[in-house]
């Protein structure tokens, strides 16, 4: 009854019953689990605790990546925040945003706790865009919560009808996703009409298309730590245009299936192989033999 594969159907079944994205999407997860609503929602406040300790952790504790790679900015970007505030060019809210993905990636890169949403790689995007958005606006925990379930449902279409890996979409498939679920989820969290939601999603993901693959050593590290922290501010911009009443000339599922098709024409060296890109540059090249990693070419 509440069973959706695509946007198009999720936006409908909102449409009929007249609630938001979120609901529709915990309704659709107690239909095809055992478990209770109460439940399902706990086990989201428990990914929220973890996303938010996973910020917390490079905050107030920076570590360096084993590699060097990662690990620094956080502490740089506090520094500025708190000192230089006045100079920033972007809102505080995208700044915040940036630094708390940036901080998600660096614990992550440490090897510290994070929630892969929808990936490690880009697992800083939804809780940096989320946590800066749910202080600015002083939202409840309920909002950030429900938020994240119409991230997920985003999210379930994604995988449904295109794909979320590096490995077979490039980074587009993760980070251009992540930005797409995370404007869905802001803008239901602002107050936004479902409809809004799927045009921020939109907005978010063709935005990001044709994003390449490209860890250097095949870590996920550079590039993906501070281009997760773009990418929220990038979020945050979606959202803002959704709200304005700008739509999405192609709608999402249209978006996602263009997404899907663009990652099967990108080369295998552009898909996490670590062989094209920026893997390859002659920076990349040093750090990779400086730390003894091999990458196998099988193209
Ligand atoms: S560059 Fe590759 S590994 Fe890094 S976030 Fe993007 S898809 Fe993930």
């Amino acid at each position: 009854m509440y069973d959706f594969t695509t946007c198009e159907k999720l936006l409908k079944l909102a449409q009929k019953h007249d609630t938001s994205l979120s609901e529709i999407v915990i309704r659709y997860e107690c239909a095809i689990s055992d478990n209770s609503r109460n439940k399902i929602i706990d086990e989201m406040k428990n990914r929220a605790k973890v996303m938010k300790n996973a910020i917390n952790k490079s905050m107030k504790d920076p570590e360096i990546s084993v590699s060097g790679m990662t690990g620094e900015s956080t502490k740089r970007m506090k520094k500025f925040f708190s000192r230089k505030k006045k100079n920033l060019l972007l809102s505080e809210v995208s700044y915040k945003a940036m630094m708390y993905a940036i901080a998600t990636g660096e614990t992550n890169a440490s090897m510290g706790c994070i929630v892969a949403f929808p990936t490690a790689g880009a697992s800083g995007v939804i809780p940096g865009a989320f946590f800066a958005t749910q202080e600015k606006l002083k939202c409840s925990d309920k909002k950030l919560i429900e938020a994240m379930f119409t991230a997920s449902g985003i999210g379930l279409t994604i995988a449904e009808n295109a794909t979320l890996a590096g490995s077979k979409g490039g980074c587009q498939a993760e980070i251009g996703s992540a930005v797409a679920m995370a404007a869905a989820g802001l803008t239901e969290m602002r107050g936004g009409t479902p409809e809004q939601c799927m045009h921020a999603a939109a907005l978010g993901l063709k935005n990001l298309l044709g994003l390449t693959c490209d860890p250097v050593g095949g870590m996920v590290e550079v590039p993906c730590v501070k281009r997760g922290g773009l990418a929220a501010t990038f979020a945050i911009s979606a959202s803002d245009l959704a709200m304005s009443g700008v739509e999405s000339f192609i709608p999402i599922d249209e978006v996602i299936d263009a997404m899907g098709k663009i990652g099967r024409l990108l080369s295998p060296k552009l898909r996490e192989t670590a062989l094209g890109g920026l893997a390859v540059s002659k920076t990349a090249m040093k750090t990779t033999k400086k730390l003894g990693i091999k990458i196998v070419n099988n193209f």
